[in-house]
């Protein structure tokens, strides 16, 4: 059980992380630089959908980077680079998601003035990145078809603390079996009617709702 002190202790972790979140987003916006935190499950596609968006807003001349956030390896973090994205590695050694403190160093990395789009890739899993706000303008997180239709009931918390929720990998929709209509209807009734987001990083079908979502006009 835990004991008073415990609950106090996180406490004030997690009141430390809001606040440092909050100077991060400051910091950002003081370069003119917009950002959003990408959540979700290991194997979601995450990297692929970031790489695909960086790539889209490049060619219409928006320049986006990446930190790659992950428990140890630099395998995002090559891919970022392979596809021509400006990147940093981030590894959090064994935590399991961002926090705003490692953030704030990642982006010393960074030269902010050469940059208008700044994606986080948060460490894989629905639990733990919740409750660390990293200071981006939005947090998005991200579910694949293959991951069954009973991730947003399981793992409400982080749909209710993301500002957009996306169903990737559609184009696999003929060969798995899952009822998206109970994604829907989870997803409505934890975000008061919002309505999931469909992608399909593969083959770009619906990245152009997915931009008018996080207010990026292209
Ligand atoms: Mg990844």
């Amino acid at each position: 059980m835990h004991k008073v002190s415990d609950i106090s202790i996180e406490a004030d972790v997690l009141a430390e992380n809001r606040k440092l979140g909050q100077d991060n987003l400051r910091h950002l916006r003081s370069h003119g630089v917009r950002s959003l935190d990408v959540m979700g499950s290991i194997g979601s596609g995450k990297t692929l959908l970031i790489t695909k968006m960086a790539v889209e807003m490049k060619k219409k001349g928006l320049r986006p980077a990446v930190l790659a956030g992950d428990v140890t390896g630099e395998d995002d973090f090559s891919r970022f680079q392979a596809a021509g994205i400006p990147a940093v590695n981030v590894n959090t050694g064994k935590e399991c998601h961002l926090d705003a403190h490692l953030v704030d160093h990642a982006l010393d990395k960074l030269d902010l003035d050469s940059i208008d789009f700044l994606f986080i890739e948060n460490v894989g899993n629905l639990v733990c990145p919740a409750d660390f706000p990293l200071g981006t303008d939005m947090r998005m997180v991200v579910i694949s078809v293959t991951e069954g239709d009973d991730m947003i009931r399981k793992q409400p918390l982080i749909f209710v603390d993301s500002d957009i929720a996306v169903l990737n990998k559609i184009d696999l929709l003929p060969y798995v079996d899952i009822n998206v209509d109970l994604l829907d209807r989870d997803y409505s009734k934890v975000k008061n009617g919002a309505k999931l987001h469909r992608t399909s990083a593969k083959t770009l079908e619906g990245l152009d709702q997915l931009f008018r979502a996080i207010d990026i006009d292209l």
